[in-house]
């Protein structure tokens, strides 16, 4: 994203919108962007600075720690904030300081069950390898016996 210094007036100017494309490439399999990034900022000039605030939100999907499930992450930077100089004409491309806030924000141990809507439901990779192997046997036994029954009746 970028801003043309000329284009804001004094007052100063909101900017609102979606970026077009992945601003952020993050490049990593456990983070997937399901939408382009949304911003909401304010653009001031004065003195040779720059300064930009507002929100910035994407939805991400994740994959929870505890059942590797993925789930959808609606990321919000409500406080998103850069002051940099530069020139009357100028043009400040935000990029970088938009992705750092983003990265800033990801959850370090995105859990599934993160805004109370559903129940975890755990890790299950130990539960599974004995759910499978063991009711196999015993049914294949209970056929028999049910074959057997049949032919003395
Ligand atoms: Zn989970």
């Amino acid at each position: 994203m970028k801003i043309q210094v000329n284009q804001i007036p004094a007052k100063g100017a909101a900017f609102e919108g979606k970026e077009q494309g992945d601003i952020l490439q993050l490049n990593d399999p456990a983070i997937r962007p399901v939408d382009t990034l949304s911003y909401s900022l304010f653009a001031q000039f004065d003195n040779d600075t720059l300064l930009v605030s507002g929100t910035l939100s994407i939805d991400l999907e994740l994959d929870c720690v505890s059942c590797l499930q993925p789930f959808i992450y609606p990321l919000v930077v409500r406080d998103f904030s850069v002051e940099t100089p530069a020139g009357p004409h100028d043009t400040v491309d935000l990029t970088d300081y938009l992705r750092e806030d983003i990265v800033l924000a990801l959850p370090a141990h995105p859990r599934c069950d993160w805004d109370g809507s559903r129940v975890c439901p755990g890790p299950k990779i130990p539960r599974q390898v004995t759910e499978e192997k063991e009711p196999s046997q015993p049914d294949a036994w209970a056929v028999l016996d049910e074959l057997n029954l049949r032919k003395k009746n």
